[in-house]
């Protein structure tokens, strides 16, 4: 593999083409790695950096085997592939990093939970079931009660697939779930850990998410966390376990809550770059992105260290906006130091659509924070047809 990559030879495959596909793929350049994205959506974010994009879908077996057998190394920058093609590729001797092994485990909530049950991690309590039947005997019985947290145990996303089940007038979700403890939150932090084929693991430092009164979505994620050393050092410490128990080679992410008392608790894990990762292409030695490729080519892993303080927003379309999108107050971000807008490449807009993002740096999280709300009052996705 190392021998493709300095020849300027290397075939990466990149599973699928969202924003964090065209993040890794821009990374993978620099490198003058070729890369190959699948998705099935011609105007998908990475087609336009990728040396090669085809059109398949990953949840199709044979999309995902034809891919793989056009590159020396396969990943992906999200959960939801075939993964019996994976294994194939696997036994036909192509790498593929993360192991679709983990990858399995990961999908499942109800899996992944009761790995940490099994390694003693500490985890809100949780049962499995697989319906809404099920549930609806264990409320009558008293095995279950008010309030609980239940998630699809597959196939959920930004939210979606989780719902807080306060009481008998809360809507239960059909499908086989995950149902755990509500816990009582504090914080909610996360962090990146890497780990290469020698073993060398690397975490970076921790990040904290703020949430929006209202709509209760991450409103910014911001870098140092606000939490105590020994807080960060049980974070790291977990993430850390985590990634060796799985065994796993490539980039985990970790979220955990931090309830009222102060105690750590796991929350999920992505094994992909991910959301809370973002800051690292602007606000630290070596981006996600880059670890992800040192761990899996088995290169020794960057330094995690921090450059400076940083706050990240998502950029979402404006409420009563959809069609082609336009960038509201891009010049007047530009004038204020340390404001790194980031595009998707998504030409359509539409409510609360993730475009793109904007970290902003500053000596300090508070001097962040202040020309964050000048950037969240500047800058509107909007559309130029309403
Ligand atoms: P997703 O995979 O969609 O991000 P999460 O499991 O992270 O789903 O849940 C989304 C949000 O729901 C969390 O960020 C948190 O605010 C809330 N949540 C999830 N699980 C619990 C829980 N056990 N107790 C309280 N709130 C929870």
């Amino acid at each position: 593999m190392i021998e493709k990559l300095v020849t300027s030879n290397l075939k990466l495959g990149v599973i699928a083409g969202g924003q964090l596909g065209k993040m890794l793929v821009q990374e993978a350049s620099r490198w003058d790695i070729i890369s190959y994205v699948l998705d099935p959506d011609e105007g998908c974010s990475a087609r336009n950096v990728a040396n090669v994009y085809v059109k398949g879908d990953f949840r199709n077996f044979d999309d995902v085997y034809a891919f793989g057998k056009q590159v020396d190394l396969l990943t992906y920058e999200l959960e939801d592939i075939n993964i019996d093609a994976l294994q194939q590729l696997k036994a036909e001797g192509l790498k593929v990093l993360p192991d679709p092994d983990t990858l399995a485990l990961i999908q499942d909530k109800g899996l992944q939970k009761a790995f940490y049950a099994k390694h003693q991690m500490p985890t809100s309590p949780f049962k499995c079931y697989d319906n809404k039947t099920e549930i609806e005997i264990a409320i009558k019985s008293g095995e279950l009660t008010y309030p609980f947290v239940q998630k699809l145990r597959k196939g959920g996303y930004d939210g979606h697939g989780v719902a807080l089940i306060k009481d008998a007038n809360s809507t239960l979700l059909d499908g086989a779930s995950m149902v755990e403890n509500k816990v009582d939150i504090d914080k909610e932090i996360a962090v990146i850990a890497a780990r290469n084929a020698k073993g060398e693991v690397r975490c970076f430092p921790a990040v904290e998410m703020s949430f929006g009164e209202e709509t209760n979505l991450v409103e910014e994620i911001f870098c140092p966390s606000n939490i105590t050393l020994k807080q960060a050092e049980v974070a790291e410490l977990l993430a850390t376990e985590i990634i060796e128990n799985l065994d796993m080679v490539g980039l985990l992410a970790v979220e955990f809550f931090i309830d009222k008392t102060g105690q750590i608790l796991i929350n999920e894990v992505a094994p992909r770059p991910h959301n809370s990762g973002h800051h690292t292409i602007d606000a630290a030695v070596t981006s996600q992105l880059k670890q992800l490729l040192r761990a899996i080519l088995d290169l020794p892993l960057g330094s995690t260290a921090l450059t400076t303080a940083s706050v990240m927003l998502n950029l979402l379309g404006e409420e009563g906006h959809t069609g082609p999108v336009h960038y509201e107050g891009f010049a007047k971000c530009m004038a204020i130091d340390g404001v790194k807008i980031h595009l998707y490449g998504k030409k359509m807009t539409r409510p609360s659509r993730k475009m793109g993002h904007v970290t902003i740096l500053g000596n300090t999280v508070e001097e962040a924070r202040l020309k964050a709300e000048q950037v969240k009052t500047l800058l509107k996705v909007k559309s130029c047809q309403k």
